[in-house]
């Protein structure tokens, strides 16, 4: 299931493809994905321009000349393909359609942009621009991880007091916008504390040392999706999914990496997620 640095990913590689260029045609093959499509959604982006391609928590924003915003939710399966742009030294073909092409974007110059979602729990909507921050997706989301917004004092006046683990706490998109489960395990596991510890009863200078951890965890995994993008210009035109190093996620019975910690990675189950931790250095 694609997470914040997945998306953003997704964003940076359909810039060159999308912003600034205008939706020749666009083709929608199903009238829904997790929820119907909005009205007449075909017609009302063809011929609009793409005038900046933003991203809220997990939502993309394609803010349209329409004076419209086109928001994309991958959902779980869903996947971008770029395919006859010229991006850079290289070119993808179209390729054949495919099942599960959902929703195609031709843009002028020459790329064709497919939304494929096997699973169909992707979703897409159209609203006024001005009124985007206010979409029944949006309105609930706290502050974005990576703004000004999310600081020591703020996630300490928002966990004060909670007696929910502080895994839980912080999937709380209303306490941090687009933070998932992997990333949660391992911002915790580099701040050294253990997911089940009940939030509120976490120091306050703990909980603040979370803060530059959770963006330092997530400008890294932006950073090996910057590489991924490099070289997805050499495979299919996929974007958005792409391998990295994680310390703890999916490494249940292996050794910590931890410098000195002789843990072994373990796997809980809470709240019906998977919470891979080290009981050694993660207290
Ligand atoms: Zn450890």
């Amino acid at each position: 299931m694609p997470e914040l640095p997945e998306v953003e990913t997704v964003r940076r590689g359909l810039i060159p493809a999308m912003e600034g260029r205008v939706i020749a045609a666009a083709r929608v093959n199903r009238p829904d994905l997790r929820w119907p499509f909005p009205p007449r959604m075909a017609q009302r982006l063809t011929g609009a321009r793409i005038t900046r391609l933003g991203r809220r928590s997990k939502y993309l924003l394609a803010d349209l000349s329409s004076g419209e915003t086109l928001i994309v939710h991958l959902g779980m399966s869903g996947r971008m393909l770029v395919s006859g742009a010229v991006m850079g030294r290289f070119h993808h073909d179209h390729p054949a359609p495919a099942k599960h092409d959902h929703v195609v974007f031709d843009m002028e110059g020459g790329a064709r942009v497919t939304f494929n979602d096997a699973r169909r729990f992707g979703a897409m909507d159209l609203i006024e621009t001005d009124r985007v921050e206010g979409h029944w997706l949006l309105a609930g989301l706290g502050p974005e991880p990576l703004g000004n917004a999310f600081h020591q004092d703020y996630l300490v006046e928002r966990l004060r007091g909670r007696m929910t683990p502080i895994k839980a706490a912080l999937l709380d998109q209303r306490v941090v916008a687009g933070l998932g489960n992997i990333y949660v395990c391992e911002a915790l596991h580099r701040a050294g504390i253990s997911p089940k510890r009940k939030a509120g009863r976490i120091s306050a200078a703990r909980i603040a040392e979370l803060v530059p951890v959770i963006r330092t965890v997530l400008q890294e995994a932006i950073a090996a999706g910057g590489s991924s993008l490099r070289d997805y210009r050499q495979s299919d035109g996929e974007l958005g999914y792409f391998q990295h190093d994680f310390r703890v996620y999916g490494r249940e019975g292996q050794p910590c990496r931890t410098p000195g910690c002789c843990g072994t990675v373990t796997r809980i189950v809470q709240s019906g997620r998977s919470s891979f931790y080290c009981p050694q250095c993660q207290r």
